[in-house]
């Protein structure tokens, strides 16, 4: 039986860029990446924005940012149903698998709806066929009901809008993102949505959908739309280590500074909780280019191996987002902040978030490019906010933050 020096689960960004970075780090073979998905590595974020709004059926985008290395034993529709860490083995579909090293990059799935009927039908967005599914139905509809003011909902409704359907988003927000990034951004996204001609309805939680597309909400009232997507959040997929024996928290499988879970075993991308060397603590990311980043951390550090020099997970988490037209970049340790203040820029503004002590943990930009890279070394060097906003140079690094790789 083949013993693989590295099999990786999940076809994602962090899956396909732990694969490169191995290959380059000069990790042993054979590998092998298994996946889920029937289909060959994609970019998920065309689904919610252009994908959505080109005509015919939706193409998929191949990863660019990473290259799958040559050799590498990709299989797909593959499902991982069990790890055994002390034999060193994977259970797929019927056979068994063993390995020297393992990178698990399984990723996430959409919430499912509480209080939908089974045959309801109700989209989510995830995967290339949920995009196309979407995109298919929408070619066929009039009015479209959007639930939940996330980012992928945003973006969708405002895609949907521009395809021509009358939209109604309905948000248990006061406005659409105002928990994670405050009014102002939430102001700003709402009067994108409603330029786009969509109906943001806030402070409205859906009670409960009949089949097929009935869906009652807490204000009373009762839609009847063409075509209803549930944009609710994510579950991450880590129980497969869970179940294997690895620590998880909320889905995540924990992991050190070295995203590191178990002898051997390294996880990357949205199911990671790992331990972020710069911010000192555990942190959760759900975003495209940190899967991307933490996916080769993982694929180096498998290729040196246990008892090699380990690399540190210190990249800022960030993440862009296209409501229609507009685009917004955020970089930020995403638990939290008690304090935001905002500039005005041309044609753009910036918003700096800081917590308690005064210290930046994040910044939001809207036409504002410099700033966006400016606030990532700031945040990683712990400026405090007022040096973002006074527009000093980085600050020497600070106690308790040894190394930054972006200063
Ligand atoms: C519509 C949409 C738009 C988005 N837009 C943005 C954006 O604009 N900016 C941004 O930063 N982020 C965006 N994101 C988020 C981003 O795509 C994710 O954070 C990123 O894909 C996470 O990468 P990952 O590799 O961890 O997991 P995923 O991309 O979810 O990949 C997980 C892989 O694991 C496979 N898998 C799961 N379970 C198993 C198993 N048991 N066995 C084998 N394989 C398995 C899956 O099939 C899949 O291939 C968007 C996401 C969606 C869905």
């Amino acid at each position: 039986m083949t013993t693989y020096g590295l099999l990786i689960t999940g076809s994602g960004p962090a899956g396909v860029s732990a694969a490169e970075a191995y290959a380059d780090a000069g990790g042993p073979g054979p590998v092998a990446l298994l996946t889920a998905d029937p289909h060959a590595p994609y970019e998920r974020p065309p689904l919610s924005k252009n994908a959505l709004t080109s005509p015919g059926d939706v193409e998929p985008t191949p990863i660019t940012e990473a290259t799958l290395p040559d050799g590498v034993d990709v299989r797909l529709g593959a499902t991982v149903t069990a790890v055994d860490l002390g034999a060193r083995t994977v259970q797929v579909g019927g056979e068994t698998l063993t390995f020297e090293r393992l990178v698990v990059a399984t990723g996430s799935t959409p919430l499912p709806l509480p209080g939908a009927e089974e045959d309801a039908e109700i989209h989510a967005l995830r995967s290339l066929q949920d995009g196309r599914d979407l995109a298919r139905a929408a070619q066929h509809a009039r009015t479209a009901l959007v639930i939940g003011s996330g980012f992928i909902g945003c973006e969708a409704a405002a895609s949907l809008a521009r395809s021509g359907l009358d939209v109604t988003l309905v948000t248990p927000e006061d406005a659409p993102q105002q928990e994670r990034l405050g009014s102002y951004a939430a102001q700003q996204i709402s009067s994108w949505l409603a330029d786009l001609g969509v109906d943001v309805r806030t402070g409205v939680e859906v009670t409960s959908v009949h089949a097929p597309r009935t869906v009652h909400l807490s204000d009373g009232h009762t839609l009847a739309p063409d075509l209803v997507l549930a944009a609710l959040g994510i579950a991450p997929q880590g129980d497969l280590l869970g179940d294997a024996g690895a620590l998880t928290y909320e889905g995540r499988v924990v992991a050190d500074e070295h995203l590191q879970a178990a002898p051997g075993v390294w996880v990357a991308g949205d199911i990671a909780r790992g331990l972020h060397a710069i911010a000192g603590r555990a942190l959760a990311v759900e975003h495209w280019g940190d899967a991307l980043a933490m996916g080769a951390v993982a694929g180096r550090n498998a290729a040196v191996g246990d008892d090699g020099e380990q690399e540190r997970w210190e990249e800022v988490p960030g993440f862009w987002s296209t409501i229609g037209e507009h685009t917004l970049q955020y970089a930020a340790w995403g638990d939290g902040y008690d304090r935001e203040e905002v500039v005005g820029r041309v044609g753009g503004f910036t918003i700096w978030y800081a917590d308690a002590a005064d210290t930046l943990v994040g910044v939001l930009t809207y036409n504002a490019d410099a700033d966006y890279e400016r606030g990532r070394r700031l945040i990683a060097a712990g400026a405090g906010i007022a040096e973002a906003m006074r527009g000093d140079d980085i600050p020497e690094l600070r106690g308790g933050r040894k190394t930054c790789n972006l200063c």
